[in-house]
């Protein structure tokens, strides 16, 4: 039995997901750039040149809210797939000086110590990259190194969900989802003509656009109310493991705060997948502090402190 488990070498696995991603990035912007084509010059386009002013004037407006539909979810995807999500900075510790997280880290392979592993604020040490790691973030075993606040590493995006890149990965499932409700709209008109027979012009484009996209929005809805209820608690995809056992969420600071957290304070930067310098700085402060770690020492009868592996 062991002779055969040894060859389940879940590194492998992770390299593979690697390559696919790298696939999945060629076919988001291919059904990006098909839909595109059903709704601007497949059928929408020609009706802005002929027919009466009324409907090229609708044509136009829908052209153009499309376009920006379009041009937003590439903005943001490209922005998810290539941003750092937030790596652990080196050398980083959740203790006062650098002798202390020495010690620490000594103490922690030989003290019998008791860690409360519930606590989500626990001082925690990455076996894999041998370095402290803040609270709420996890060793990404595709990306090779601990991601900050991660969420989870996404084949579609090619890279680890975490804090840097949180926000423009749910910018563009939103836009995606209108982006693909719309084109159903769109093109139910042309489509239904491939069904009557008279196979007009675009029809069977027509046709396998909606059908994609009928696929993108169904999986969508259920993945944004998803990260909907997770956004308005302020919990990863990780964590919702532990927000079970954890009462209350010690991050939950209300819904206004929570999603201000992530999608920032001006209105404007709640559509545009980027964070101000200053945002950025703040974004990695509350993440690297060692308030909460605080807290949880002086809230805990530690004779020593450890840490905890992984
Ligand atoms: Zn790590």
């Amino acid at each position: 039995m062991w002779k055969y488990i040894k060859y389940l070498n879940v590194f492998v696995f992770c390299k593979f997901l690697k390559l696919l991603g790298n696939i999945m990035v060629l076919l988001v912007l291919g059904i990006v750039g098909f839909t595109w084509y059903a709704v601007v010059p497949g059928y929408y386009g020609p009706l802005m040149l002929v027919g009466p002013a009324g409907r090229a004037l609708g044509s136009t407006l829908l052209v153009l809210v499309f376009s920006i539909l379009a041009i937003m979810l590439t903005w943001c995807y490209l922005t998810a797939v290539l941003i750092d999500p937030g790596q652990v900075p080196p050398g980083w510790h959740p203790f006062p000086d650098d002798a202390v997280a020495a010690r620490e880290l000594e103490l922690m392979q030989y003290a019998d110590y008791y860690i409360d592993r519930r606590d989500p604020r626990r001082p925690r040490f990455c076996k894999r990259c041998k370095a402290w790691k803040p609270e709420r973030s996890h060793h990404c075993s595709v990306s090779g190194h601990c991601v900050l606040k991660m969420d989870h590493y996404c084949i579609w995006v090619v890279n680890c969900v975490g804090l840097l890149n949180y926000k423009a990965f749910l910018q563009f499932l939103a836009y995606t989802f209108v982006a693909s409700v719309m084109a159903i709209a769109c093109l139910i008109k042309p489509m239904l003509s491939f069904f009557q027979g008279t196979v007009a012009s675009g029809s069977a484009v027509a046709f396998i656009a909606v059908v994609i996209n009928s696929a993108f929005a169904v999986s969508l809805a259920g993945f944004l109310v998803m990260h909907a209820n997770m956004l308005a608690a302020n919990c990863t995809t990780i964590e919702m493991y532990e927000k079970e056992r954890i009462h209350p969420w010690p991050y939950n600071k209300g819904f206004k705060r929570n999603f201000e957290e992530v999608f920032g304070k001006s209105k404007l930067r709640w559509l545009l997948p980027y964070y101000t310098a200053e945002e950025r700085r703040q974004l990695l402060d509350s993440c690297l502090n060692a308030r909460l770690l605080q807290s949880y020492q002086s809230s805990s009868n530690l004779n020593t402190l450890g840490g905890d592996a992984v």
